[in-house]
């Protein structure tokens, strides 16, 4: 469902924007449907880089499959991995690994993290590994014609739940806290200021940081009734909860209310790190390799 391409007198006014250097030259106006909520993360993502003085050349910034991985990959100009479905924070991890010193970032969906790279992103929070990741949650695969996803709300009506999804959704926040997340939060398109922090947390901290943006897809997310962006929005206004509210009274999330804040901050030394001081150990010749320490090998 992608609009129309401006003409080039309007293409070239938005590039005269003091934030177009952000973007890569003719990717404007994007292919986003009006009223998506990708726009607004990548707006905000480029205010929070713009305010924090981050270069774009300090950034990698990799994706996977999805309307929200266009974020990174046309539209934000730096470093870009485009990926295979489900497979950024494999790719993340390895240029992490790598590069230590770079700023890894990842955008992608629902579908993308949580549905085809699930277990990617389990291990990477496990391993507490230095990433960033942006899961862009409109509880549908949108790029592909609104197919039910991991996030889909029970009960919702999708084009491969026509009369209504079976599951309960996937609640991807608790589970990657649950993991082992240094850093965990949740907020919605609704809240561009936290939004903001919360990037902000991302683009700094050590271990493996998590933010869900609960987004909306205006085109192929119906189940509430047939919304525009500005009623998705007002209906993330009215139904998110602070996280602390509804951990005091569980019963609230049955009436589809929305967690929001911040879920984890634990402060652990990331993968990176305990791997350099262990390499420096090895190197002085303080630890040597040896066979199994607990019970012997196992089958
Ligand atoms: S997420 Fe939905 S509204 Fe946004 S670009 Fe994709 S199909 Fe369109």
């Amino acid at each position: 469902m992608a609009p129309a391409r401006a003409p080039e007198g309007r293409r070239d006014a938005l590039m005269e924007h003091p934030l177009a250097r952000y973007l890569r030259p003719g990717t404007m106006p994007s292919t986003f449907c009006p009223g998506c909520g990708c726009g607004m993360v990548l707006n905000c993502f480029i205010r929070t880089v713009d305010r924090m003085g981050i270069r774009p050349e300090e950034l990698l910034m990799v994706t996977g499959i999805g309307c929200s991985s266009w974020i990174p990959s046309p539209l934000f100009k730096c470093d870009t991995l485009h990926t295979t479905h489900g497979r950024a924070v494999a790719f993340a991890t390895g240029a992490k690994l790598m590069s230590p010193g770079t700023r890894v970032l990842i955008i992608a969906g629902d579908g993308d993290l949580a549905g085809i790279g699930g277990n990617h992103l389990i291990h990477a929070a496990h391993r507490n590994i230095d990433l960033g990741v942006m899961m862009v949650n409109n509880g549908i695969y949108g790029m592909t014609g609104g197919q039910s996803s991991p996030t889909t709300p029970a009960g919702a009506r999708t084009s491969t739940s026509p009369y209504g999804h079976l599951e309960r959704p996937m609640l991807v926040a608790e589970l990657v806290a649950a993991a082992g997340a240094n850093y965990v939060a949740r907020w919605t398109t609704y809240h561009i200021r936290q939004l903001s922090g919360a990037m902000e947390e991302l683009i700094l901290g050590e271990g493996f940081r998590f933010l869900e943006i609960v987004s909306q897809c205006p085109t192929y997310f119906r189940s509430e009734g047939a919304r525009t962006g500005a009623e998705m929005l007002e209906y993330f206004r009215d139904h998110s909860v602070p996280v602390e509210k509804i951990r005091a009274a569980p019963e609230m999330r049955k009436q589809s209310k929305i967690p929001v804040g911040t879920l984890v901050d634990r402060k652990e030394p990331g993968y990176i790190s305990v791997m350099l001081k262990m390499e420096k150990r090895i190197r002085r010749g303080v630890v040597e390799a040896r066979g199994p320490e607990i019970g012997g090998a196992r089958g």
